[in-house]
């Protein structure tokens, strides 16, 4: 073929600037670097005629003129109309076909395709081209009256719904009808005659319902088609994916103008997708589907059930032997597994696109693995192919494998993307929503889903549909959001009109606000809310592969927030390298201590005066001396309970540090809510008994306006010290213990809320003695350290000063987020907050990921100050951040040695540590 396209850096333009890229005949003007500016598909379908692959000949007009398009008012730049029409004719050199030729004509398809794949998100135009005049020149050449008309209804179904905006049931209507009139059911049924009348039909349903006539002329077709891709980018169901995928919307979509080959020109005919690999398990085999004499749309849709890819290698011999030997290729090419279009035009296969397969997070992790091995990707490839939530999805929760053995299946589907979901039925996106926002858990039951639909599945548990393949659109998106699916359940008749679903093989109807539990993994549906359990980290090989080359490469270690033996062991068998944050006050809610800890708190600040009184040399009265005595032997039971939980936690965590962070809540807390005690009284009268008095008067003495900004942290140390000494001896007894026992406890012992840096010095001080004292005792030396928490504003300000102090930081992300925007912790989610990222007043929740430029400058300013006046202080994170991919980012960055998150995420934190330092260098 004629080498008549112009290298990239020579293509002619009319208008101001280039948009217009051009492939065929062997090669192309684009490749697949240009992802941002030709969109995947415009790349991929250029990068594959580099190849030499066969691919039809078209052009991309690229994402600058779509933003252009917008920018103008929805006016096509000037001068791009012309540069169209000379692509066009380009084309049409390419295949000796002409735009409107009846004789031989061109017909072409009109793609969407912006840098991230957005399935079905947006719109695609087929068949472009067709009129009379040009169908019966396709009748002609092809000798198929049948396919040409079966081809021109489907234009004007198509462009009328895309580009026309008729409502497309209208359309399936008038060709259900025209199914019911001849008695037939399936749609290749229908013959020449049946479908002329039907595209008579449909052209009429365009006059009625546009008001204008189907247009005729190619070229008006094509200007329509092109502004109708254009404006897909901002239709509602875009928006919402982009949204919930986090793309900007500023990219823009390419429109890729394809020429037209058949899947639906007979029996040596048929399109289909595959991937390299298997994209549920990850295993090494081609899969997909196809169907034969169909177009594109018939396989997406799951209108008919479509064949294994396999089957292909018996139906058409030759074509798939060339199309695994492309595939092949493409993977190696693109060191990745592909998600692959292609049609066979009797006989001829033609490759449609070529992108990087949207995958679950088993598949992801095993092929990371095999390509490795294979020697297609370096390890550092594959730990940034990873996505963390991936990570996050494999430890999530499983059905009990006792109560599943008992449950009773209803049903059984195509297992489309794994996990077990709960929920209760419902059979539209709308109400999913609305149900969620109530509080429930749903699944979402639909005959097959569309891109229309994505709101309700984001939000639902887990995905059932009644049709549809594996790569139908309801199994591509809930693989790629990561919802459990169980799609093309065929034995499933579900009635959106009475809001029921009956299971045709067990007899057994559901209806709307019924439990359903679903496993995408075998693809089984169940009635009833089946118990889950955790997913099990130690039977993921693959896994822990993948996380033993993130252990190699990341530089700040993973340690996490755990409050108990239990969640220490568990978060250890996770990957943590210590205790970032051990909470203790739960030290002194639990069981028969709380009414110890109340007993106290009531003598509290008159024990703590009345020892203040005996320290300067003064004597006590009885009943100051009887407080006391009280007061102390309520602390002492304590410390003796906290004693046994911090051996419990050393044990779990010998030879790795533990932060333990002494008691930071107010004290009210503990007691009793003012207004319950309050009503408890006043009904009692006089009943009420002395201690209940007392007890309402405590907690009225201790009432404060703003508790979180009250009497807690260092201040409640400082005010009434036997808390925060209690603790210490509690932990250096049990490191004691411990270490008789031949371990190596190791504690690190923090003080909380810290704003000024005597706060740190005076507790540090009385708690230094305490610890000395205890050693001295026992005669035994142990592995402490006392640090604080950077969680106010002011002591991040003072970094430098408070670092005196300190042998380490651990930054409170929590606090220092409500105290920098001045956002009640307890409050702002539950009420404008939400709201807020929204409306876009906030990009994101910063309780979920860090603000990096208020909190995180904060966090910035610490590290420096902090590391200039002590450079060996040790610095982490432990507020709910440490656990947040994007915020351990930026914690790499910013120079912490550690973060520290929920057990359940150490591995997520592990990944996205590794990341963060590959990212970094990349930076460099
Ligand atoms: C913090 O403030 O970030 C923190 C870890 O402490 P807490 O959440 O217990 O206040
Ligand atoms: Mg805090």
């Amino acid at each position: 073929m004629a080498d008549i396209v112009a290298p990239a850096s020579e293509r002619a333009h009319r208008a101001a600037k280039r948009y217009i890229y051009a492939w065929g005949g062997g090669h192309a003007e684009g490749d697949a670097t240009m992802r941002d500016l030709l969109g995947g598909k415009g790349a991929g379908l250029a990068e594959m005629s580099n190849a030499g692959l066969p691919v039809p000949p078209g052009f991309t007009i690229t994402t600058e003129a779509c933003n252009d398009y917008f920018a103008a008012g929805e006016q096509l730049p000037e001068g791009l109309w012309d540069d169209v029409l000379e692509a066009v004719h380009e084309v049409e050199q390419l295949t000796g076909k002409g735009f409107g030729d009846p004789a031989n004509p061109l017909l072409v398809s009109v793609r969407s395709g912006a840098k991230f794949s957005m399935p079905g998100m947006m719109d695609t135009v087929l068949n472009l081209g067709l009129n009379e005049q040009t169908l019966e020149g396709l009748i002609a050449l092809t000798g198929n009256a049948r396919f040409g008309w079966d081809a021109h209804r489907r234009f004007i179904q198509m462009f009328g719904r895309i580009v026309l905006g008729v409502d497309a049931e209208r359309f399936d209507q008038a060709f259900d009808a025209a199914k019911h009139a001849r008695g037939v059911h399936a749609d290749t049924d229908l013959d020449a005659t049946a479908l002329a009348e039907v595209a008579g039909e449909f052209k009429r349903i365009v006059r009625e319902d546009t008001g204008h006539e189907f247009p005729t002329d190619p070229y008006a077709q094509l200007d329509l088609a092109i502004k109708a891709v254009f404006a897909s980018w901002f239709g509602k169901r875009a928006r919402d994916y982009r949204d919930n995928q986090k793309i900007a919307h500023d990219l823009g979509t390419a429109v890729n103008v394809v020429t037209m080959v058949f899947g639906n020109m007979g029996k040596d005919s048929g399109t289909g997708v595959a991937f390299t690999r298997d994209p549920n398990t990850g295993e090494e085999v081609l899969f997909g589907e196809y169907l034969v004499d169909a177009q594109g749309e018939d396989v997406v849709a799951g209108i008919r059930t479509p064949a294994k890819i396999s089957h292909l290698a018996d139906e058409m011999p030759e074509a798939y032997a060339e199309f695994k030997e492309i595939a092949g290729r493409l993977e190696r090419h693109y060191h990745d597994v592909q998600d692959l279009e292609f049609t066979i035009e009797r006989g001829h296969l033609y490759m449609l696109q070529t992108r990087s397969a949207k995958r679950t997070a088993a598949a992801a992790v095993k092929i990371a693995v095999d390509m490795v091995a294979e020697g297609i990707i370096d390890k550092e490839t594959a730990l940034a192919r990873i996505e963390p939530a991936q990570v996050d999805q494999l430890l999530r929760d499983q059905f009990d494998p006792t109560a599943r053995a008992d449950a009773t299946r209803i049903a059984k589907g195509l297992n489309a993307s794994p996990g077990a979901a709960v929920g209760r039925a419902v059979f539209d996106a709308d109400t999913a929503v609305e149900w969620v926002g109530r509080g429930e858990r749903v699944v979402l039951v639909r005959i097959e889903t569309s891109p229309d639909d994505f709101h309700g599945m984001a939000v639902a548990q887990g995905i059932l549909t009644a049709r549809g393949g594996a790569t139908s659109h309801a199994a591509v998106v809930a693989r790629q959001i990561g919802k459990p699916c169980v799609a093309g359940c065929a034995e499933l008749v579900v009635d959106y009109a009475s809001r029921t679903a009956r299971s045709a093989a067990s007899g057994v109807t559901f209806s709307e606000g019924d439990w359903l539990s679903l496993d995408g993994a075998t693809g089984e549906v169940f009635v009833g809310a089946l118990p889950t359990v955790s997913a099990r980290f130690e039977e993921q090989p693959d896994l822990q592969t993948i996380l033993g080359w993130a252990d190699a490469v990341r530089r700040m270690e993973v340690w996490t927030n755990a409050d108990k033996p239990e969640e220490a062991a568990q978060a250890r068998s996770y990957g943590a390298q210590g205790i970032g944050l051990c909470r203790t006050e739960h030290m002194f809610r639990e069981g028969e201590r709380l009414e110890i800890v109340r007993g106290a708190i009531l003598v509290a600040q008159e024990a703590t005066r009345a020892k203040a009184k005996a320290a300067s040399g003064a004597s006590l009265g009885a009943e100051e001396a009887g407080v006391v005595a009280t007061f102390d032997a309520a602390m002492a039971e304590l410390e003796g309970l906290q004693q046994g939980d911090f051996e419990g936690i050393f044990r779990a965590m010998d030879d790795l540090p533990v932060v333990i962070r002494l008691i930071d809540p107010p004290l009210h807390e503990f007691l009793p809510n003012l207004e319950e005690q309050l009503v408890k009284v006043t009904m009692a009268g006089d009943d009420a008994s002395a201690e209940d008095r007392q007890l309402l008067s405590t907690i009225r003495s201790m009432h404060e306006q703003n508790p979180m900004l009250g009497l807690r942290g260092c201040r409640l140390g400082l005010m009434i010290p036997d808390f925060v000494k209690i603790q210490t001896r509690a932990i250096l007894n049990a490191q004691i213990a411990v270490k008789r026992e031949g371990g190596h406890p190791i504690a690190k012992i923090m003080i909380p809320l810290v704003g000024h840096v005597n706060e740190l010095a005076a507790t540090r001080a009385l708690l230094e003695a305490e610890a000395k004292a205890v050693e001295a005792k026992a005669g035994v030396q142990v592995d402490y350290k006392f640090g604080t928490m950077i969680e106010v504003p002011r002591g991040a300000l003072t970094a430098d000063e408070i670092a005196r102090e300190a042998d380490f930081f651990s930054f409170g992300t929590n606090d220092l987020t409500q105290m920098t925007f001045g956002f009640s912790r307890d409050d702002a989610e539950g009420g404008f907050l939400l709201k807020y990222v929204e409306d876009g007043i906030l990009p994101v929740n910063p309780f979920q990921t860090i603000d990096v430029e208020g909190v995180g400058q904060l966090v910035a300013i610490a590290v420096e100050k902090g590391r200039a006046a002590r450079p060996d202080l040790e610095l982490g994170v432990c507020g709910e951040h440490g656990g947040d991919p994007e915020s351990i980012w930026f914690f790499h960055k910013v120079g912490l040695d550690y973060v520290s998150c929920s057990p359940f995420r150490v591995p997520v934190a592990r990944l996205a540590a590794a990341q963060a330092r590959l990212g970094s260098e990349l930076d460099k």
